[in-house]
């Protein structure tokens, strides 16, 4: 899948303020929507949706690796933060009703998506991180109508 967008993070803030411009762009949308996240190990993908997740008002964010997944509810908005990395087999994310989770309004961000395959929704948007010392590298792709909707915002604000 070719690269759509390319941006370039030189610190933890810029990537913070990334997630802030996203997480303000899924209000233009009114699917739902699926984020996988992607990266080695302290890529940034969970500081990235600990900012994206906070741009709604959950101040405490907790790591998902061993509940698997912790979602962040109130009135406007449902967003489900999933860490795969410890799963073993993906039927475990069927009894913890991730099926509920494609209507509308409800937000999916996933860590280690791979490891769920066949039970996790496919991506409307990827977002790849790479980088060295405190710079990241964010090559985003979109996979949906829905994703480039994403994009087309974040591209036009970035
Ligand atoms: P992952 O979830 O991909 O394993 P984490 O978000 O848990 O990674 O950890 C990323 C680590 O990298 C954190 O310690 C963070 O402070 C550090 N870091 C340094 N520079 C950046 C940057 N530009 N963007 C995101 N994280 C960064
Ligand atoms: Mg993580």
């Amino acid at each position: 899948m070719a690269v759509i967008l390319k941006i370039t993070c030189n610190n933890e803030t810029h990537t913070k303020d990334f997630a802030k411009l996203l997480a303000h762009c899924t209000s233009n949308i009114d699917q739902a929507l699926v984020i996988y996240l992607e990266g080695d190990l302290g890529a940034g993908k969970s500081t990235l949706a600990r900012s994206f997740i906070q741009t709604f008002g959950f101040d405490r964010v907790k790591s998902p690796t061993y509940a698997l997944v912790e979602s962040y509810v109130n009135e406007k908005i449902s967003i489900h933060h999933f860490d795969c990395y410890r799963l073993s087999d993906p039927e475990e994310l069927e009894y913890i009703g991730i099926r509920e989770y494609s209507a509308p309004g409800h937000i999916q961000l996933i860590e280690w998506a791979e490891l769920g395959h066949g039970a996790i929704e496919p991506a409307d948007m990827v977002i790849n991180i790479t980088g060295i010392d405190e710079a990241r590298t964010l090559a985003i792709t979109t996979h949906s109508n829905t994703g480039e909707q994403l994009l087309a915002c974040v591209n036009s604000s970035h």
